[in-house]
Order: C-alpha cells, then structure tokens, then sequence
C-alpha cells in the first residue's frame, strides 16, 4: 500500500466512524424511551418523549385491579382524557379526572358533547380524527363493539413526534380494517384488549389479529382478569406461547418502551 492510498484509506475509516457515531447519537436522542403505566383493566397513562401525558379509559376507583394509590384521582394532571367507550369500566372515572384537572375529554363527538363539560374541555371526535395534544398526535380508529347509551366505540392511535405510535384498542374484534391501522401508523407497541368472555376478542382471536396484521415490537395485554367472565392471565400466555413480544404487565406497573 502507498502512503497516499494509506492516508486516503486512514481518511476514509475516520469520516466513517465519525458519521456512524453522529447517526447514533441522532438515534438515540430523537427515540427515549417513554413510560407507560398499566392501571388495570384498560387504563393507561403514556408519557410522551416529549412529556405529553396522556390518560386512556379512567376506571380506577371501584376496579378491583387497580392498586390503591392508583385510585386517588388528585394525583392525575394529564394533557388529555381518552375515553374509547361510554361503558363504565372505560369511562367511569373521566368526569371527575376532568373537573379535578381541567384536561379535555376526548371521545366519540355523541357522547362528549352529553358530559356538560365547558366547551374547551369538549374534544368530541370519530373515526378517521386526528387531534394534535402537546407533542402527541392522536388517531381515532374504529373499534368493532358497542356504546351505549350513546356515541361508537373507538381506538386509539397516539403517534410521537420521534415517529413511533402506540395503538390501544378499546374493546373490539378483530376486523380487516386493522390493515390500515398498520400500514397508516406502524404501533411500536400496541396495548391489545385480550378479554373475550362475553364481550370482544378472545387471547385466541386476538393473538391472530396482531399475527394477520401487525408488526409491533411489544404487545401488552389487557382487559383480561377482571371480572368473572373475562380471560385469566394463563389463557393469554397460552394464546400467545413463544410471542416474545408480550408483555405482560401487573397492575401499577410502569415500563419504558
Ligand atoms: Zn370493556
């Protein structure tokens, strides 16, 4: 080797190296890890890279899984309240999270616009919305169940500004039209209703959903283990055996995704 094909070579390891590290680092900052806390049944509460916090499906006084320190609704100041349906084991608990902490309800338009809230506070929405809450953006997605006494029920696509999404079900099915919810979005991770009993999906049935159409890198069940007629917690491990993407979290638990 010449010396001039060795400083060329010496050159081209050292802008090598250096752009490798930069795009590392420009990895590394632009994805931190965001926590997401399992409050049992569906409620979750998701902080954003960017400390958006977001609450979804307050049940949390007279939910048997909830921990009792959970249960204090003062200790709550998110950004917004996600209700996916008027049932009570979603919605029981967001009038009162609202009133305490002035944060906007943002749910099927129908039911929203019943509540008596003040207008700022009324963010009614439907299927195909997209509602910009501090660096989060959410999309409503539908959701195959019911919600009476009024409005639809939804889903809930929140995206982050660093490009991941975190997809939580609601109460559904599985329908075809999960297709577009992962060619739209891409969830990273998806907090996936798993119940059955009488009311939705089945560990099964859901476990061949995320199979047919998703490509998340974690999957959290939920909705299971509640009340008599829903899954146990060895149903949806065995609905989901070698899955190394679930994870199942206990009740009060925060992990970082
Ligand atoms: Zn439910």
């Amino acid at each position: 080797m010449t010396r001039e094909t060795q400083f060329w070579a010496i050159l081209t390891l050292l802008l090598l190296s250096v752009f490798c590290t930069g795009a590392y680092a420009q990895g590394q900052t632009d994805k931190n890890p965001f926590p997401v806390t399992w409050l049992g049944h569906a409620a979750f509460e998701i902080t954003s890279p960017g400390g958006t916090r977001i609450l979804i499906d307050q049940w949390l006084k007279q939910n048997p899984q909830t921990p009792a320190i959970f249960k204090d609704l003062s200790r709550y100041h998110p950004a917004a309240i996600l209700v996916s349906h008027s049932h009570f084991d979603h919605s029981q608990d967001a009038m009162e999270i609202a009133q305490a902490s002035g944060a906007p309800v943002v749910s099927s338009g129908d039911w929203v616009e019943k509540l008596g809230l003040p207008e700022e506070q009324q963010l009614g929405c439907n299927i195909g919305g997209t509602i910009p809450i501090g660096d989060v953006t959410i999309h409503v997605v539908p959701a195959m169940h019911s919600s009476e006494p009024s409005g639809r029920p939804v889903g809930f696509v929140l995206t982050f500004s660093d490009g991941r999404s975190v997809y939580h079900t609601g109460d559904t099915w599985i329908f075809g039209d999960m297709a577009f919810i992962e060619e739209l979005y891409h969830p990273v991770v998806i907090l996936q209703n798993v119940g059955g009993g009488y009311w939705g999906s089945d560990p099964k049935i859901a476990a061949l959903g995320i199979k047919k159409y998703f490509k998340p890198e974690v999957i959290v069940p939920m909705h299971f283990g509640t009340l008599p007629p829903l899954a146990k917690e060895v149903d949806v491990l065995a609905a989901f055996l070698h899955d190394t993407r679930l994870v199942v979290m206990i009740p009060g638990e925060t992990r970082h995704f």
